[in-house]
């Protein structure tokens, strides 16, 4: 017998292509590929300006440390479209980190290169606190992030001792100008990531809240939102003298035969279909959402009378009924079979929802393809 283990830790477990799949659709923390390959290409374009700067400064140890970085910002961009983004930041972080020691070496505290350490360290740490990081990726985010604060300290520290090999011809005023564009630059560069990695987590939770409320398969509510939007109803009618609350619960006819002939597709199509009658009634103020299978539950618009609601439905049956739609070859026709409900004071939800339940049960009972209300 097969047995399996889901879920559960067992460090002899090797990695397996499954594992490949759970990382990939895991994915989508930090910023997007896209957003990578604009900031590796900024960077190196960067670089490439930076060579013929060296160059006019002089700065020989730099021009040739600046050649490998360019070749860096070369193999980040290749790393990046091969799919492996996250093994490209940490190149470029590492550019970064190497590049800035390198120049407050040779070219001084003065230039303001130091500066940059800001921005590698937001970098760094930006994702610390990102869930399903294990151990091991804290810990060498840790020590890199201590290890990038140690550096500005010795770097500050030497420099302002004369301790560092400066070796450059830049004059005061370049040096100057020098750390004013370091300055803005950085600082801009922190301000952009950081804004891009923003938007990036509000559209993720934006996802998540779109998913957490709505079903996937038709995209209108699900349940978990529909019991809220009842919830609140039923509180708004307790406060209110005369019955302002209608539901019903529309079912499909014979769904499990149109599956078990069609196939599962056309039934999924079947429901898409339904949806797309119930939102013929969104403007009036119809609410409706999946209730669960193919079941679903609709709230009456405001200031609509029983008897409204009751035609309203009739209308929502008689469309279902006269509507067909193409899976294949296949003509499909489906009916619908509801049962509706009004709110009476000191009723729950359960009691309001069972209400509506009797009456469909009524409806299926007595030939379906019919409201009960
Ligand atoms: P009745 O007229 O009494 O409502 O009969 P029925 O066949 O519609 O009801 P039954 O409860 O026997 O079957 C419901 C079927 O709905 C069974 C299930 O496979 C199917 N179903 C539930 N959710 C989905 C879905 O998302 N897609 C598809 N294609 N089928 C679904
Ligand atoms: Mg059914
Ligand atoms: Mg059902």
């Amino acid at each position: 017998m097969p047995h399996y283990n889901y879920g559960m830790k067992n460090e002899r477990r090797q990695p397996n292509m499954r594992d490949r799949t759970h990382k990939q659709t895991m994915r989508g923390d930090y910023l997007s590929d896209k957003q990578y390959v604009v900031v590796a290409i900024a960077l190196l374009m960067t670089h490439i300006l930076l060579e013929l700067f060296y160059l006019w400064l002089g700065c020989i140890p730099m021009a040739l440390i600046n050649i490998a970085s360019i070749l860096i910002y070369v193999v980040s961009i290749i790393v990046i479209v091969s799919n492996k983004v996250l093994v490209s930041i940490w190149i470029m972080v590492f550019e970064v980190y190497l590049h800035v020691v390198c120049c407050c070496i040779f070219l001084g505290i003065m230039c303001g290169y130091q500066l940059w350490l800001f921005g590698t360290l937001s970098c760094v740490f930006l994702p610390f606190f990102l869930p399903g990081l294990n151990g091991f990726q804290k810990k060498q985010i840790g020590i890199f992030s201590v290890v990038i604060i140690g550096t500005f300290m010795i770097l500050t520290t030497l420099g302002r001792q004369n301790l560092l090999p400066t070796n450059y011809n830049a004059s005061p005023e370049v040096a100057n100008v020098l750390y004013y564009v370091n300055a803005f630059l950085s600082f801009s560069g922190i301000m952009f990531y950081a804004a891009a990695y923003n938007s990036r987590m509000s559209e993720k939770n934006m996802e998540l809240q779109m998913a957490a409320e709505h079903d996937f398969l038709t995209g209108i509510y699900n349940r978990q939102r529909m019991q809220k939007i009842l919830d609140a109803e039923i509180l708004r009618a307790q406060e209110l003298d005369e019955n302002h609350l209608m539901v019903a619960i529309a079912d499909i006819d014979f769904f499990k035969k149109i599956n078990d002939t069609y196939g599962h597709v056309t039934g999924d199509e079947a429901l898409k279909e339904l949806t797309k009658v119930f939102s013929r009634y969104f403007d009036e103020g119809l609410l409706y959402g999946r209730w669960g299978g193919e079941e679903f539950l609709l709230i009456a618009p405001e200031n609509v009378t029983y008897a409204e609601f009751g035609s309203m439905l009739e209308d929502i049956r008689k469309q279902v009924e006269d509507n067909e739609f193409m899976s294949g070859n296949e003509m499909i026709r489906f009916t619908i079979s509801i049962g509706a409900a009004e709110y009476k004071k000191g009723m729950t939800s359960e009691q309001l929802m069972n209400t509506a339940d009797d009456k469909l049960y009524i409806a299926k009972e007595t030939g379906r393809n019919k409201v009960v209300y």
